[in-house]
């Protein structure tokens, strides 16, 4: 678990604030539930056999000695609220984004954490291949707007209950006949959960699963034509992608569709899987709900810093002005301006401690601020000051009445309007 000083928060909200941005262009709204839920939620929709639910979860008991998880993922406490909230019969199509720290018990990795944050989406209430395809331009659009391109989407589909137990038979009947072949884990996962066997990262186990029977083979005609149907109209949207017949995903609750976001940078290491998602059309009713099917994704935002950190840009907004003030007279005046500058959307730096000019000038290099003001008792009494570009050049004269507008009019990263 990790703690994000100033200095490394920025590229978080960096990525926050474009998710936002996207996801909003799109029409998907934010919520957010609590990060506890009663563990039996996580049992059914994850899966009881899944790694997340069955070693994963923060479980505890809480003092009226009912069962609680942290939640190590979004989709199932967002399905929970729209159930609870009968969102179904407000409106037909509902899409919702979240972002927010989930919890699973992981060995440590590069790029794995025990608290780590996800940014989801969930569309609720269309089974058109349309819907996949929207979800999946959404990240596409979203990894644009950070810069992150080199990153390959992969699709599958995984069949659904009609189609699905003759694959399933099969993929078991062959993995039992090469079972000395499987690590111990994928010979454990073979009686528990024999999907799981495909995502093993052991190279044998790959090669077996390479070998093994393809899930798309297996398709009934519904299936076969949702998933020719989604590639057709991803080619619509311009979006490329490969098909990858053993892509499964961890998790219990997907029907047809599933897919992920794959990037190939040596900093994630084997943590390479910045995101995925799926369809997952009989969750709702399985817990209890109407019969809503849906599709969603989240995204590894851990991930996405580690990528954009090595990307080298900086994200930390640098102040537009030092005030230094020249005397101990002045300490007032000098964090009345510091006010009203702030005040009128300029970012400014001041040092409360007051010192001998010379240790101010030093902490204002330090701070990348772009200009200086020095502020003594000729100042205030003339009203008129200088602007010193810190990166060298003329100072610049100024009356204390207009200094936010005369820094503004400096070319060269004009101040931001204030976030309102
Ligand atoms: P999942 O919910 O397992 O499908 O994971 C979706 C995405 O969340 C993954 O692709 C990762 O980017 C991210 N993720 C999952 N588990 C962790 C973890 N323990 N630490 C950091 N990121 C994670």
């Amino acid at each position: 678990m990790n703690d994000l000083l100033p200095g490394e928060i920025e590229v978080w909200q960096f990525v926050e604030s474009t998710a936002r941005t996207l996801f909003g262009r799109f029409g998907y709204g934010e919520v957010r539930t609590p990060m506890v839920e009663d563990t039996a939620l996580f049992v059914r929709s994850v899966g009881e056999e899944t790694d997340i639910v069955g070693k994963e979860m923060y479980t505890f008991e809480d003092k009226g000695g009912r069962s609680l998880s942290l939640r190590p993922e979004g989709t199932a406490p967002a399905a929970r609220a729209y159930i609870e909230h009968s969102v179904s019969n407000q409106e037909p199509v509902s899409r919702w984004f979240y972002m927010g720290p989930m919890f699973r018990y992981e060995r440590m990795k590069t790029g794995r954490y025990r608290q780590f944050y996800q940014i989801g989406a969930e569309a609720y209430g269309a089974r058109e291949p349309a819907q996949d395809a929207e979800l999946m331009d959404v990240v596409v659009q979203f990894l644009e707007a950070l810069g992150l391109t080199d990153v390959t989407l992969n699709i599958n589909s995984l069949g659904d209950d009609n189609c699905r137990p003759a694959y399933h038979a099969k993929l078991v009947e062959y993995l039992n006949a090469h079972r000395e072949e499987l690590c111990a884990d994928c010979q454990q996962r073979l009686e528990r959960n024999p999907l799981r066997v495909l995502d093993c990262k052991n190279e044998k186990c790959q090669a077996v699963a390479a070998a093994g029977p393809n899930v798309l083979e297996f398709l009934c005609e519904p299936c076969r034509a949702h998933f020719t149907d989604l590639q057709r109209k991803l080619g619509v949207l311009g979006i490329k992608y490969v098909v990858n017949h053993r892509l499964v995903r961890g998790l219990d609750y997907y029907t047809r569709t599933v897919f992920e976001f794959i990037a190939s940078h040596p900093a994630l290491g084997t943590a390479s899987t910045v995101g995925g998602g799926g369809r997952y059309d009989k969750m709702m009713k399985g817990l209890g709900g109407p019969d809503v099917p849906a599709v969603g994704f989240a995204m590894g935002l851990d991930r996405l810093v580690l990528l954009l950190k090595e990307g080298g840009k900086t994200f930390t907004q640098r102040p537009d002005l030092f005030i230094a003030v020249a005397d101990e007279g002045s300490q007032d005046a000098g964090l009345a301006l510091a006010s009203r500058l702030r005040r009128e959307g300029l970012k400014v730096d001041f040092d409360t401690r007051g010192g001998s000019l010379k240790s101010q000038m030093k902490r204002a290099d330090k701070s990348g601020a772009r200009f200086t003001l020095v502020l003594g008792e000729q100042e205030r009494q003339s009203g008129q000051a200088k602007l010193k570009p810190m990166a060298g050049g003329e100072p610049i004269p100024v009356a204390l009445d207009s200094v936010a507008a005369t820094v503004r009019a400096q070319p060269e990263a004009p101040a931001a309007a204030p976030a309102s």
